[in-house]
């Protein structure tokens, strides 16, 4: 009987080929299963093939035909061998029972029998011998490999022969294998790899987008990212007309633009469009967020150079480009909102914190030009009275106080309009000629009527020298902020009116006590010396008495008048009581000051009708006095007073 010559176990663990050593640990985990063995005939031939050829001159194998099987009993594949040696062909499935083959197969050993030994009365002309071959981790039989030689053979190494020339085989067919099946799967990993890659860059590029709240930054960084990816991709970014960008590589998207038409319609359809020029492929992608489409990426590259992988990883790309764009838009949106309901609340603030209108003025111009960049700011009030604007606020002092006729110009327009204006170009076709403009050789313009209870009250112009400086968001800003500064300039100036009237004696047009005495509290605080006049008309009462009130009123009336007519601007005359008036003339010598009290005598008694006199009080303060007060002044003013009409009246003393 057969004395099995090789343990099944020494041919599980032969070594593994050289091939495979080139392979990860894991590919030599791969291994051949049972479930494979009715797909099995080609890659036995195949690697049956390969052996042969390796073992090409080998001698023993050319004074053979070896044969190979599969082990559902089936020929496989042959070697050439003698052509005298016994026919394998013929073997057939009939053939091989009680054979050294099918005791190979059964047994899982290898196997010889002698002539005499076979079943089959055809084969007992023959010695067979087979060693069964075994997967190399799984340690099933794949196939034989078997040999028949005339009976009476010399019995020698026949059999391990044999099986050596198994295990040959073996690493023949496993290399077949591996590049068969186990490279299929290497080729299909590495291009996983290289997704997976590009997914992690993919990952990073959108957390750095997402990373920036600035609009430059998102664009910058989608740039770097495709020229860092695609080095000769050579990118373009079309933004919509509302979108300016200050990055090189970003442009206007223009209408009617010659060659635009691709990234028009990816721009119009949201979707991604792409034509072939020879050999170059020119790809749209829209750069989209959730609330719209705000430009396209526009690429030229190579039509070999770029897959389908590559335009999904572009899409993407700009799916959160777009997306980065849109969020940093909004964040810039929302910091101008807040910008603006700062300057509104900052203005209100001010204008309840100080009434005073150039206060107002002043900051708000200052606001709005940093606002809007601009170069210069104006605000002009109109004056319906006098029918002009007159430039209240502006950051080039020569033009404060300047008035325009209200059918001049833009404030011209805007008083008939009532409506803010944006204009791109001074230069480029406007019938409205400007002096503000042409004074600061401005060319963008952004003006904005001011408004109380629907009529204009004023205007604010803001103006640069470039052209197209001003955007359409600034204009809607500035309507908004014309609203609350129109409200400011109404009621500064109201106040201001108010405060007039407070201060004013309404028959006279004098001062009013209570200021006078303000102001000469504050000068003795900063003044070395100051006089006053105490002006009183004499028998007043037989005025009333004699022609009537409103005739008394008159005569008071034209002795203010006078007295307004013989002082300096910088003196103070005010109504200090009934028919006593009062003048405070800071840092005039008590001569001078005499000089004034007699030349307001003399008018009096000269040009009133019906005539009057007056009699003065007169006294000072300096510095050195003992005691320096409002109080003071006036009680020697007054004693002055009584000491020239007990003198007889119409005369001046001193106190
Ligand atoms: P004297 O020369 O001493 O100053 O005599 P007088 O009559 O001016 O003095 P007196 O103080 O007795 O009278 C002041 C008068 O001035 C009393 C009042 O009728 C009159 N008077 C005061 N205020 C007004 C005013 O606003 N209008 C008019 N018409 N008269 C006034
Ligand atoms: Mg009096
Ligand atoms: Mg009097």
């Amino acid at each position: 009987m057969v004395q099995p010559s090789v343990k099944r176990d020494s041919v599980r663990h032969h070594p593994a080929s050289g091939a495979l050593d080139e392979w990860p640990e894991w590919v030599r985990q791969q291994d051949l299963t049972e479930a494979d063995l009715p797909y099995l005939h080609k890659l036995l031939a195949d690697g049956f093939a390969d052996w042969l050829e390796e073992a090409e001159g080998f001698p023993w194998l050319s004074e053979r035909r070896i044969v190979l099987l599969h082990p559902d009993h089936t020929r496989v594949a042959a070697s050439a061998g003698d052509a005298d040696a016994p026919a394998p062909a013929d073997w057939s499935t009939e053939l091989l029972g009680g054979t050294a083959a099918s005791l190979a197969f059964s047994s899982c050993r290898p196997a010889h029998l002698r002539g005499v030994e076979h079943d089959s009365p055809s084969m007992r002309a023959y010695d067979s011998y087979a060693v069964p071959i075994f997967s190399r981790t799984t340690g099933f039989v794949i196939a034989a490999l078997a040999c028949l030689l005339p009976a009476d053979t010399p019995l020698g190494g026949e059999l391990k022969l044999l099986q050596a020339a198994a295990l040959h085989y073996r690493s023949s067919l496993y290399r077949r294998f591996e590049r068969l099946f186990v490279g299929d799967l290497i080729r299909s990993n590495r291009l996983t790899g290289r997704e997976e890659r590009r997914r992690n860059l993919l990952f990073d590029v959108m957390s750095r987008l997402h990373d920036h709240i600035d609009v430059e930054h998102v664009l910058a960084e989608a740039f770097d990212s495709l020229e860092r990816l695609f080095p000769l991709c050579r990118p373009d970014l079309y933004l919509s007309q509302d979108y300016s960008s200050t990055n090189e590589n970003v442009k206007p998207l223009a209408f009617h633009q010659q060659g635009m038409d691709l990234c028009w319609r990816a721009f119009m359809d949201g979707e991604r469009r792409e034509e072939t020029d020879g050999g170059r492929r020119i790809m749209a992608f829209p750069l989209a967020g959730k609330q719209g489409v705000y430009g396209v990426l526009r690429l030229d590259v190579e039509e070999e150079a770029f897959d389908d992988v590559d335009v999904r990883f572009v899409e993407m790309l700009t799916g959160a480009a777009g997306t980065a764009f849109e969020k940093a838009r909004l964040h810039e949106q929302a910091n101008v909102l807040i910008g603006e309901l700062r300057l509104i609340n900052e203005l209100t603030q001010r204008l309840n914190s100080s009434l005073r209108l150039s206060d107002t003025m002043q900051f708000a111009n200052a606001e709005l030009l940093h606002l809007f960049k601009a170069d210069h700011c104006f605000i002009l009030q109109l004056d319906p009275m006098k029918g002009h604007f007159t430039v209240m606020s502006s950051n080039l002092p020569a033009l404060n106080k300047e008035v325009f006729a209200t059918d001049y110009g833009f404030c011209g327009v805007m008083l008939s309009t009532k409506e803010p204006i944006i204009l791109s170009d001074y230069r480029s076709a406007t019938p409205i000629s400007s002096h503000l403009m042409e004074v600061t050789q401005s060319r963008s313009l952004l003006a904005s009527p001011l408004l109380l209870n629907g009529e204009v009250i004023g205007a604010v112009m803001v103006t640069h020298q470039q052209a197209s400086h001003f955007s359409y968001d600034n204009y809607k800003l500035l309507q908004v902020l014309s609203a609350h500064l129109g409200l400011a300039v109404s009621n500064a100036s109201l106040h201001a009116e108010v405060r007039r009237m407070v201060i004013t004696d309404n028959l006279t047009g004098l001062f009013a006590r209570h200021y006078l005495n303000e102001r000469i509290q504050r000068k003795q605080e900063r003044d070395v010396s100051g006089s006053l006049i105490v002006v009183d008309i004499d028998h007043f009462k037989k005025i009333n008495d004699t022609y009537g009130h409103q005739v008394g009123d008159a005569i008071l009336m034209q002795v203010s008048t006078i007295i307004r007519a013989a002082i300096r601007e910088s003196d103070i005359a005010a109504r200090w009581g009934g028919e006593e008036l009062a003048i405070y003339l800071p840092q005039l010598s008590l001569d001078q000051t005499l000089r004034v009290a007699e030349r307001i005598r003399n008018r009096v008694e000269a040009e009133t009708a019906p005539k009057v006199t007056v009699s003065c009080g007169v006294s000072e303060w300096t510095s050195s006095d003992d005691r320096v007060s409002v109080e003071s002044l006036f009680y020697r003013a007054d004693m002055a007073l009584y000491e020239a009409k007990h003198r007889g009246r119409n005369c001046v003393a001193i106190g």
